[in-house]
C-alpha cells in the first residue's frame, strides 16, 4: 500500500515549517570532515551539528524509537536511531544511511553565496552540506513518520548518520562492529547520499567508483635558486612531476594507463549507460559550468557515462611548494607537492591500486630526483548486487507516483565507502541508493544547493519502498 495522497502535502508542510529552517541552521555550521579539520574536536563544530540534527530527530521519533549519539573514544560520532517495526518479518531490519560531515569551503562561490551562508532561491537551498548530505536524516525519519501517520506497516528500521564520510569513513568499521548486535540482519539498505541525473524522476545508483588519495612530492634542491642561474642546468620539479604524471595518465586523452586501475565493464552496466544517455542526452556534459566553447573529452555520451562510472580518472586537488602569483619571484623552486585524487572503478582492489600508483611514480626517478608518493587513503567502489524484482517494481511505482515518470538506473562516479563495507557484511541485502545530487547541485564545489522539491519527492519514494519491503513474503 503506498502512502496516502494527502501525505504529499504533509511532507511539503513539514519541509517548509521545520526541515528547511533546520537545514538553514545546519548550513551555517562549518563542520568540515576530520580530514579537512584535524582540530575538529577542539573546534566543536561537529558536535554542534550533531546536537542540531539529533535534537530535531529526538522531537520527531516514532513511537517506541530510540536515538543515541554513539561515541567510541576519540572517533567522530554517529547518530543511531532504532525504530521498531510495525510489520515485516521478525528479525528483519532496514538500514537508512547518511552523513553529516561536510566537504571544505572551496573557492568560486558566486556573489551573495558562500559555504556557510544559507540562501534560498526558488526551489534551491544554497550552502555546503544541505544536499551532501544534511537532508538525509530528515528524509529518512520523515519517510518512517509518514508510514506511521498513514498506518502503513514497515519493518524495523535503523537510521545511521555518520560524521566521517567525506574523510573516507575510516571511523565507521569500528562503529559497525560495536553496533552489530543492535543492527541485526539487514535485508535492505537505503542510502540517501547519491546522485540523480535529472530532477524529473527517481534515480537509483547501481555502482560507485572507489578512490585512491595520495600526495606526490618531487624535490631536486634543498632550497630555491635564481631561475636565471638554475634553469637549463637542473630540471624544474614541476617538469619532473609532469613526467611522472605521464606515467599515470595520457595527458592527451585523460586515460589512466595502469592496468591495475581498470576493470572489465559488465554488459548490464553498458546497457544502463546507453539507456541513461537516451534519457539525459547532452546533460551528461553540459550540466557542468562550462566556459564558452568548452567541449567534453569525447563526442559519445555513452562513453562519457562509462568514463565517469566505470573507468579511472585523475584530478589534482591541491598543491604545495608554490608561492602565490603576487609573491612569485624568478626562482627555480626546490620542490613540488601535489595531492592526487584518483577515482577507481568498482571491482578494483583499492590497496592494489594504491600500490600500483606508488610503484609507477617512484620507480626510476628522472634525474635522480627525490620522489615520494604517500597514499593517504584508498576506498573500494561498489557494484550493486542483482536487484530483486520486488525492489525494481517498488522503485518504478514510487517514481511514477511521486515524480510522474519511470525510475532510472545509473552508476555514479563518486565514492560512498560504507556501501562496499555493507555489501561485504550483508551479502544478501538489497540496496536502494539514491540522492539529490543532480545537475548543477555541485556537491564538493562552489554553489552547492539542495533541490528542495526533489528532496520531498524522494522522501515519499523512500516511504513507499519501505512499505513495499514490509509486504515481502
Ligand atoms: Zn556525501
Amino acid at each position: 500500500m503506498p502512502v496516502a495522497a494527502s501525505s504529499t502535502k504533509w511532507v511539503d508542510e513539514l519541509f517548509s515549517s521545520s526541515i528547511v529552517p533546520t537545514l538553514v541552521d545546519y548550513i551555517k555550521i562549518p563542520n568540515k570532515s576530520a580530514m579537512f579539520d584535524p582540530e575538529w574536536r577542539k573546534n566543536g563544530h561537529m558536535d554542534k551539528a550533531v546536537e542540531l540534527l539529533a535534537g530535531w530527530a529526538k522531537q520527531r521519533l516514532p513511537d517506541g524509537a530510540t536515538l543515541e549519539v554513539v561515541r567510541l573514544g576519540e572517533r567522530t560520532p554517529v547518530i543511531f536511531i532504532d525504530v521498531p517495526g510495525t510489520g515485516g518479518k521478525a528479525g528483519d531490519t532496514v538500514m537508512l544511511y547518511g552523513h553529516l560531515d561536510k566537504q571544505p569551503e572551496m573557492t568560486g562561490w558566486r556573489d551573495g553565496l558562500g559555504p556557510w551562508i544559507p540562501v534560498i532561491e526558488g526551489d534551491k537551498l544554497y550552502g555546503r552540506g544541505g544536499a551532501d548530505d544534511g537532508y538525509s536524516i530528515f528524509s529518512s525519519l520523515t519517510a518512517i513518520n509518514v508510514l506511521r501517520k498513514d498506518k502503513i506497516p514497515h519493518a524495523r528500521c535503523v537510521v545511521l548518520i555518520e560524521a566521517c564520510e567525506e574523510s573516507g569513513s575510516y571511523d565507521l568499521p569500528a562503529y559497525i562492529d560495536h553496533l552489530a548486535p543492535r543492527i541485526g540482519e539487514l535485508s535492505l539498505v537505503v542510502c540517501l547520499d547519491s546522485g540523480c541525473a535529472n530532477y524529473d524522476q527517481l534515480w537509483s545508483t547501481t555502482s560507485l567508483r572507489g578512490l585512491v588519495l595520495g600526495n606526490l612530492e618531487v624535490s631536486l634542491l634543498h632550497e630555491g635558486v635564481h631561475s636565471g642561474d638554475g634553469t637549463g642546468v637542473i630540471a624544474a620539479s614541476e617538469r619532473v612531476i609532469r613526467m611522472l604524471l605521464d606515467r599515470l595518465e595520457d595527458s592527451h586523452t585523460g586515460q589512466i594507463k595502469l592496468a591495475a586501475l581498470a576493470t572489465q565493464i559488465p554488459k548490464q552496466r553498458v546497457l544502463q549507460a546507453e539507456r541513461t544517455a537516451q534519457v539525459i542526452g547532452n546533460e551528461v556534459w553540459n550540466k557542468f559550468p562550462l566556459q564558452p566553447g568548452v567541449k567534453a573529452v569525447a563526442d559519445n555520451n555513452v562513453e562519457l557515462i562509462l568514463n565517469r562510472t566505470w573507468r579511472p580518472g585523475l584530478a589534482i586537488t591541491g598543491a604545495e611548494g608554490w608561492p602565490t602569483i603576487q609573491n612569485a619571484g624568478n626562482v627555480l623552486r626546490p620542490s613540488t607537492k601535489l595531492k592526487l585524487s584518483i577515482r577507481i572503478p568498482p571491482r578494483v582492489d583499492p590497496k592494489a591500486a594504491a600500490a600500483a600508483v606508488k610503484q609507477a611514480l617512484e620507480k626510476d626517478p628522472p634525474y635522480g630526483a627525490k620522489v615520494t608518493f604517500e597514499s593517504s587513503g584508498a576506498n573500494a567502489g561498489w557494484d550493486a548486487p542483482e536487484m530483486a524484482p520486488w525492489l525494481d517494481k517498488a522503485l518504478d511505482e514510487a517514481s511514477q507516483r511521486h515524480f510522474g515518470k519511470p525510475a532510472m538506473y545509473m552508476g555514479e562516479g563518486g565514492t560512498i565507502p560504507f556501501m562496499y563495507m555493507l555489501g561485504e557484511k550483508f551479502p544478501k541485502a538489497q540496496f536502494c541508493i539514491t540522492g539529490v545530487l543532480g545537475p548543477s547541485s555541485n556537491a564538493h564545489g562552489p554553489n552547492e544547493f539542495l533541490h528542495i522539491p526533489t528532496a520531498k519527492k524522494l522522501t515519499l519514494c523512500v516511504a513507499d519502498v519501505l512499505a513495499t519491503h514490509a509486504q515481502q513474503p
